[in-house]
């Protein structure tokens, strides 16, 4: 490990020279099944031709431009989101926690230009998770990021996760919005049951709050249909997406509709590099392939048998894996022993997969993913269990 790089990750000592769909190389010379998906980004799976058509094409044209002008790219992939969605308007950026920024100023700015300057503060859950920066850590509220960084930043105030007489109790002439993960990604994989999205959308409506989705890491088309909360059967007045928007190429975006976008007027908010047109023709291109016919059923007929696999698995491995959780491909294996054994042993075997916070082995495979590859990636659960039950009892 270089000792140059900053030191903020445990990193694997793995690297890898190329990728092909489910499928990285190592520079070991190995082949392993990436259940990563450089987590929940690569959900096109690595090295798609169109994609990487889109990005040489676009690459021989022109890289960049700023938001002085119009980048056609960017309006057209604000259309077709905009089509497949709740939403009437986007704002590109480079990241997730960008997109917090942006959603956590579009809330607060509705509220100040439509007679509610007083609102500004925003409620959010345990267990949350919505990016690194400040604003973000302070969001979310984990004591474990926030560590050492001074005092939160003020305006959020966190309530327990799928509570709503809480939640309820909290608000008060100051709140703004309610800022919730449909299903928490790094908190473990514990999706919000239905009834509970839908019971926010109801508050938020009888209040006057800016509901405030963050898919960043459950959005586009992880859980079989393109947005978590289309399973609610509810939208969100603001939306964040990044992670599998740019299928690997940096990528935010802060979706809403038009009665919450009139918060954001020019000069309000911007971004130096956001919807750059290599972004732009790589989402585009991300899209095509998403939203293709018949794409989103493969991918629920996919996490089915490979949920069902992985149930069966965790029933004959009790001592190993306690529960399967999740939604669609974004499936999580609560570990009855450390979760970081797992992992280690899983990528020994060759099938590479992603912790959460709860003891959580997340799987976070290519929506690209076949049910034979599915297969594979069960067998060698199944082995791996195994042989840690043979060693348990020796
Ligand atoms: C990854 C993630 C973020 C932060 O995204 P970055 O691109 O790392 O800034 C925010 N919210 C959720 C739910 C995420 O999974």
């Amino acid at each position: 490990m270089s000792e140059a790089m900053m030191n903020t990750y445990a990193r694997a000592d793995l690297a890898f020279e190329r990728g092909e769909g489910s499928y990285l190389f190592g520079t070991d010379g190995r082949r392993y099944l990436d259940f990563t998906a450089g987590i929940a980004v690569t959900s096109c799976g690595h090295a798609h031709p169109h994609l990487v058509k889109a990005l040489q094409d676009q690459a021989a044209k022109l890289w960049h431009t700023s938001n002085l002008f119009r980048i056609p790219a960017g309006e057209r992939l604000a259309e077709r989101l905009v089509a497949a969605s709740f939403a009437d308007k986007v704002f590109f950026c480079n990241s997730g926690v960008e997109a917090f920024e942006g959603a956590a100023k579009l809330a607060r700015r509705y509220q100040n230009v439509t007679g509610s300057p007083q609102r500004w503060k925003i409620i959010t859950v345990t267990g949350s998770f919505h990016g690194r920066s400040m604003a973000a850590i302070s969001a979310a509220g984990n004591p474990k990021y926030l560590e050492g960084f001074g005092p939160r930043v003020p305006g959020y105030e966190t309530v327990a996760f799928r509570n709503t007489n809480e939640l309820r109790a909290a608000i008060d002439d100051e709140t703004a919005a309610i800022l919730v993960e449909p299903i928490q990604g790094e908190g473990g994989i514990r999706p919000a049951e239905l009834d509970y999205l839908r019971e926010l959308r109801t508050i938020c409506d009888e209040f006057g709050l800016v509901l405030v989705f963050d898919e960043i890491q459950c959005g586009m088309g992880r859980t079989g249909k393109l947005f978590a909360c289309e399973w609610a059967g509810i939208a969100p007045d603001v939306m964040m997406l990044a992670k599998g928007l740019g299928g690997g190429f940096p990528i935010g975006a802060v979706l809403a509709n038009d009665k919450t976008a009139v918060g954001f007027t020019p000069g309000v908010h911007g971004t130096t590099f956001g919807g750059n047109p290599l972004a732009m023709a790589v989402g585009n291109a991300v899209l095509d392939v998403i939203l293709a016919e018949g794409f989103l059923d493969r991918v629920q007929e996919v996490a089915g048998h490979l949920r069902s696999r992985l149930e069966a698995i965790a029933g004959r491995h009790p001592e190993q894996i306690e529960e399967v959780r999740g939604a669609g491909l974004m499936l999580g294996l609560k570990a009855a022993r450390p979760n970081a054994e797992l992992i280690g042993a899983l990528r020994e075997a060759g099938l590479l997969t992603v912790g959460a916070a709860e003891n959580v082995i997340r799987l976070l495979p290519p929506l690209t993913l076949s049910s034979g590859e599915a297969d594979e990636a069960c067998a060698i659960i199944e082995k791996v269990c195994a042989s840690a039950a043979r060693k348990a009892a020796e």
